[in-house]
């Protein structure tokens, strides 16, 4: 706030964490100068709850399918939860991983052995990182909320490099089938014949035999 004065920052469309500021080169944040009230923190705290219930009912309205239905698993109570003493590594070999923002081609899929996980597996599955990352060059997406199909990319992906095999890993719930389902067709679209194979994680986070 500055005489009166409160400074807005407008964002359209930021790819960075607005690290230019105050000046963004790109004109994706820009500033406005205006009278305002005065910055409220428990107004601001009320209305953004307010937004995301709001965006919760959207999303999931009563009664929606299994794939938003809450539960509360028991492994994990405070006092019970045995405390992992081993230091864990991250086994992520490249950046992005997202599937919506890793290139077509690039030379980390040269002879890959690649993983096409679903979002909510590296929570679901403790040991996802040892059990099915470690080697592998991991691709993440959430078939629901990204809201794409992508078995054009996938296609790409398998079609452009040399892909050695594909290990897909998808949660149980409906939802997560679209990842699966876009992996395949990606695989069957590519032509060419490579090793694969689905696992499937409980919301509980164990492995579906
Ligand atoms: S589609 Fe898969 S990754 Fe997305 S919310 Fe459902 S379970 Fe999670």
């Amino acid at each position: 706030m500055v005489d009166g004065k409160a400074r807005l920052v407008r964002e359209s469309f930021c790819d960075g964490f607005g690290d230019c500021l105050p000046n963004c080169p790109t004109g994706a944040i820009t500033f406005e100068e205006r009278e305002a009230p005065e910055y409220d923190h428990e107004a601001v705290q009320k209305a953004q709850e307010a937004r995301t219930m709001s965006e919760m009912k959207h999303e999931h309205p009563a009664g929606g399918g299994p794939g938003s239905r809450m539960m509360q698993f028991k492994q994990n109570e405070t006092e019970n939860a045995p405390l992992n003493t081993g230091k864990p590594v991250s086994r992520l070999a490249q950046w992005p991983c997202q599937i919506k923002l890793v290139p077509t081609q690039a030379p980390f899929f040269d002879g890959a052995k690649l993983l096409i996980a679903a979002d909510c597996t590296a929570y679901a599955y403790a040991n996802l990182h040892e059990e099915f990352m470690r080697g592998k060059i991991t691709i993440i997406g959430c078939p629901k909320l990204d809201d794409v199909d992508y078995t054009e990319k996938l296609t790409a992906i398998i079609r452009n490099n040399d892909i050695r095999s594909v290990t897909i890993v998808r949660m149980e719930v409906p939802c997560c089938g679209g990842l699966q389902r876009a992996a395949q067709n990606a695989l069957q679209a590519s032509g060419k014949f490579i090793p694969w194979q689905v696992v499937t994680i409980s919301r509980d986070g164990h492995i579906f035999d």
